[in-house]
């Protein structure tokens, strides 16, 4: 094969030929771009989070993290881990720029492009338009890209599939790069805590652990009937993936693929006091999505314990809610689902619209159990909307 003149398979055989996957993933994304921008920030700890009492750190720099600042905790636990940190207030305007100049380095290589958020993103580079003869270098060159031009690091992971690949961008962090060829994906899965899994947060691993189940192995080894009878429709997937098989396809998707909202009590409240938020917010959501015209598919439930433990709920109803009661019928329903005792407080509620239908890509997508990534501040809401840019 000639690198001038591209490969272009039939069809039929890109169906059925190995795909060759690569997810980016930026490094203390937020935190970099701020240390790029402002040279007194570099080698220091820098900490993105809005000031106030019950904000959460959005993202924290390398320098942070040694003093075990992570993203999502309570920027008051920051402060008081890393007395010395600076906080810098978020700045998207600043995030989104810096996320569109990575896009074009990726269009370089591939039209395939799926993004997961501003810092991360799947691409399908099983043909490529560089003529570049594996994936990896495809990879390494992205890296170098990103690095030479924007002065910002990013780790990849390679793969035939994007929930391997996944992981295996994880799998070097930061400033890595890892590959999972097709025949090594077993072996490399079994001894992982199912924690690894995307998807699988702490309630579900803590679920995973009372039923016997902390490794990949311990989940290959449980068979279908088990797997669902444990995790319901989950279960089928959870079976494919501890085998190390995911064919979501990379969907370029340029559209709006979700809209959410979400706030932040004042105070603590166990859930049953949760509906007259939940009723507020499918309204903003309702209101939000209005100028598509397309309809959404699946209506999201997010709930954040007291403790931050992070609970999606998501439903894909026959048909599209028609009317902004219906959404907020279907997330109050959905709400049924949270099995916590009534003595458990939460801190957040969220309601969210995704999948929104999309003609030209009539296939199956994974729905992102993940909203817009939108914290809001005490008592202020935040209307997300997550866009492929
Ligand atoms: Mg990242």
């Amino acid at each position: 094969m000639s690198s001038q003149m591209p490969f272009i398979p039939r069809s039929e055989d890109r169906a059925s030929a190995p795909r060759k996957i690569v997810h980016i993933d930026m490094d203390a994304f937020y935190a970099s771009v701020e240390q790029r921008e402002n040279p007194d920030l570099r080698n220091k700890p820098v900490v993105v989070a809005w000031r106030g009492n019950r904000s959460v750190v959005c993202a924290a720099s390398y320098e942070a993290r040694r003093f075990g600042v992570r993203s999502a905790m309570p920027a008051l636990t920051a402060e008081r881990l890393c007395p010395e940190a600076i906080f810098i207030p978020p700045d998207f305007v600043r995030y989104k720029e810096a996320s569109r100049a990575i896009r074009e380095i990726f269009e370089r290589h591939t039209d395939l492009i799926e993004p997961l958020s501003l810092d991360e993103a799947y691409l399908d580079v099983t043909v490529n338009k560089t003529g570049l003869p594996t994936a990896t270098l495809v990879a390494k060159t992205i890296r170098q890209q990103i690095r030479a031009e924007l002065n910002l690091i990013a780790s990849a992971g390679v793969a035939p599939n994007k929930f391997l690949a996944k992981i295996a961008s994880d799998w070097k962090k930061p400033d890595g790069l890892f590959v999972i060829q097709p025949h090594e994906a077993q072996s490399f899965l079994q001894p992982l805590a199912v924690g690894r899994i995307p998807g699988v947060g702490q309630v579900t691993e803590s679920r995973m652990k009372a039923v016997g189940v902390s490794t990949i192995s311990d989940l290959f080894n449980l068979d279908l009937v088990q797997l669902e009878a444990h995790f319901g429709r989950y279960g089928m997937r959870l079976h494919q993936l501890a085998r190390g098989i995911d064919h979501n396809p990379v969907v370029p998707n340029r559209a709006s693929k979700s809209i959410s909202a979400e706030d932040t009590f004042e105070r603590d409240i166990p859930l049953g006091d949760t509906e007259p938020l939940i009723r507020r917010l499918a309204e903003k959501v309702w209101n939000g999505s209005r100028g598509n015209a397309r309809s959404a598919k699946t209506v999201v439930l997010k709930l954040k314990t007291k403790e931050f433990a992070t609970i999606t709920r998501s439903l894909t109803p026959p048909a599209p809610p028609k009317s902004c009661d219906e959404l907020a019928a279907i997330v109050l329903a959905l709400r049924e689902r949270v099995e916590f005792g009534p003595q458990q407080l939460f801190r957040l509620v969220g309601v969210g619209l995704s999948n929104f239908q999309i003609e030209e890509a009539a296939r199956t997508s994974m729905v992102s159990d993940e909203m817009a990534a939108v914290v809001s501040d005490s008592g202020t809401t935040v209307l997300g909307v997550e866009v492929g840019h």
